[in-house]
């Protein structure tokens, strides 16, 4: 975990290596996800992956599995369609900014979600 002030972060473009790090992350997840909807679930995932997907696991034990089978692969593939979208824009040179104002996401959040389309202020504007 790298600790760095947020305002800094904004303030400044995101470095080739924040650059390259963020598409690895992406590139892997690509391939995480593409693997699971192949059926191939054999895959180490990372740790954050496993833990959320094993917890779900859980609470489909149950009548509503298949629904909640089918609801994990709509996120898969709304992930996967927002993961193509940030490669795309990586390419373009656009990647880090928001698709709502414009303004560069904080990279603290692009390190979560690097697939993710929008800054912090406008996502919560968006959930409010
Ligand atoms: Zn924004």
């Amino acid at each position: 975990m790298r600790l760095k002030s947020l305002d800094t972060v904004a303030a400044a473009p995101l470095s080739e290596d924040t650059l390259a790090h963020l598409k690895d992350l992406l590139l892997r997840k690509r391939t995480e996800l593409l693997a699971t909807s192949t059926g191939a679930r054999a895959i180490p995932a990372s740790a954050d992956v496993n833990s959320r997907q094993g917890d779900m696991a859980d609470q489909a034990s149950g009548t509503n599995e298949v629904e909640i089978q089918l609801k994990l692969k709509q996120t898969d593939a709304k992930i996967l369609q927002a993961i193509e979208e940030a490669l795309y824009r990586l390419e373009k040179g656009v990647y880090g900014l928001c698709r709502d104002c414009g303004d560069p996401i904080a990279s603290a959040r692009l390190e979560a979600i690097p697939w993710t389309r929008v800054c912090i202020s406008c996502k919560q504007k968006q959930n409010a």
